[in-house]
């Protein structure tokens, strides 16, 4: 029986790759790039620190299923990311909370009085159709300046005004003292790294790896039953209505000797300041108690590796036809952040390939598979940080 194809090893991928073996079916696993894990790969640098090379990869959801599904395959660190942003000489909380307001602006303001702050200096905006107007409409124009146009402007190279709404709204306004990045009910690093998931995940007797496999340069030999693609929808048609914007970013690696902490949080923006827009370091991220420490940052770029879809009504447009192309594909699915231009986060492209493979067994008349078995489900059923 020919094999299922699945055309990437990002979480998309894998993940899909996994529940077929499950089902009894035969599955090849190709990457174009050297090894699994996609944008989520990490591995030891020159100096034995654990790094992303593709920019940092912080997990969090709110989705206790997917949760339980990924504890099949590591061990978690409890981890909540926090940010500063560099903004008029101050390093500050972001998102913008109670203490952001009170540094920037030498006020005393608390919980009672904070949003009577944003009422006063917010300029409300209906509708709210771009990113621009979420921010406005919260924080009003100084705020607006300081935190989100200088960055959206270097890491899209577009305007705030341009880009739609459900950019911006990743990063919320809030009205407490919270200084978490993220507020999901499970935050957490895999104890091992991400690439050590990966390689449990795809370690099954159904799945064979092939890594430094283009698709399109080998899709002669690569005869399957039925094909996952999670690469970018517009290459698979040949790029048939013209390239669908993707932005791509540098990042710049230095490890620092003899350094035992560049800053204190694992991320500082920088909206204002400089050609890259943050720099992360990596030990707050993955625990690594090191002589020296390792940093990224992150240079935001027009050309090269496709990292972000870039949510405007011109580009969802271009993606519909595009979409409307692949439904009609016979014997192939497409998943995946890149597949279905779609701004996901981890959490979300598990959630989308678990489907996926759904579909897919659906399709080939096969049973669907259990996720998250009964006992691996009781086993993991806490959250990893509790009272995160
Ligand atoms: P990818 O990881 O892109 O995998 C697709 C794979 O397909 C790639 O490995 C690629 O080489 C391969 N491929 C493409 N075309 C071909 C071809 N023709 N032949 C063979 N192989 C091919 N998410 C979070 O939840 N938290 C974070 O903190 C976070 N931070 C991020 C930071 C950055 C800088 C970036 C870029 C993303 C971040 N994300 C984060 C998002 C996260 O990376 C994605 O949600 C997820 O990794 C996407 O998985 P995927 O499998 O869909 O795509
Ligand atoms: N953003 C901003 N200033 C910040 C943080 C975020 O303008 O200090 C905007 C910017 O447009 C960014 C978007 O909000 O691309 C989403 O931020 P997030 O941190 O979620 O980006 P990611 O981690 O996905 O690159």
């Amino acid at each position: 029986m020919k094999p299922v194809l699945v055309v990437g090893a990002g979480f998309s991928g894998a993940v899909v790759a996994r529940q077929l073996a499950e089902a009894g079916l035969q599955v090849l696993v190709i990457d174009r790039r050297d090894h699994i894990g996609g944008n989520a790969h990490d591995r030891p640098d020159a100096h034995g620190v654990l790094v992303h090379p593709y920019g940092p990869h912080i997990f969090h959801t709110n989705a206790a299923r997917i949760f339980d599904y990924l504890s099949r395959f590591t061990g978690w660190r409890p981890y909540e990311h926090r940010v500063l942003a560099s903004v008029d000489g101050m390093l500050v909380p972001v998102p913008i909370n109670i203490d952001t307001v009170n540094r920037l602006y030498g006020l005393d303001l608390d919980e009672g009085s904070i949003q009577a702050f944003y009422d006063r200096v917010r300029e409300p905006r209906d509708p709210i159709t771009t990113s621009e107007d979420v921010v406005v409409n919260a924080v009003g124009h100084d705020l607006y300046r300081k935190f989100f146009q200088g960055y959206t402007r270097k890491q899209w190279g577009l305007d705030p005004s341009e880009l739609a709404a459900s950019v911006a709204a990743r990063v919320p306004v809030r009205t407490d003292r919270d200084d978490r990045y993220f507020t999901d009910r499970y935050q957490c690093m895999p104890d091992e790294g991400y690439t050590r998931m990966f390689e449990r995940l795809l370690d099954h007797p159904g799945i064979r790896v092939e890594t430094g496999v283009d698709f399109f340069r080998h899709r002669d030999r690569l005869d399957a039953r039925h094909t996952v693609y999670t690469g970018p929808v517009d290459a698979w048609f040949g790029h048939y209505f013209g390239a669908l914007p993707y932005r791509s970013l540098r990042f710049e690696h230095e490890h620092l000797p003899d350094t035992p902490q560049f800053q204190t949080v694992g991320t500082v923006n920088y909206p204002n300041e400089h050609a890259y827009t943050r720099i992360t370091e990596f030990r707050h991220l993955t625990g690594q108690a090191h002589g020296g420490t390792s940093i990224v940052r992150e240079y935001p770029q027009d050309e090269g590796e496709p990292y972000y879809p870039v949510p405007r009504p011109q580009n969802e447009a271009l993606y519909k036809r595009y979409e409307a192309l692949a439904l009609q594909e016979r014997g192939v699915t497409f998943v995946g952040r890149l597949a279905q231009y779609r701004y996901y986060n981890m959490d979300q492209c598990v959630g989308a390939a678990l489907k996926a493979a759904e579909y897919v067994l659906e399709k080939l008349d096969l049973p669907a598979v259990d996720a998250v078995p009964q006992r691996s489900a009781a086993m993991v059923a806490e959250p990893a940080t509790p009272g995160a």
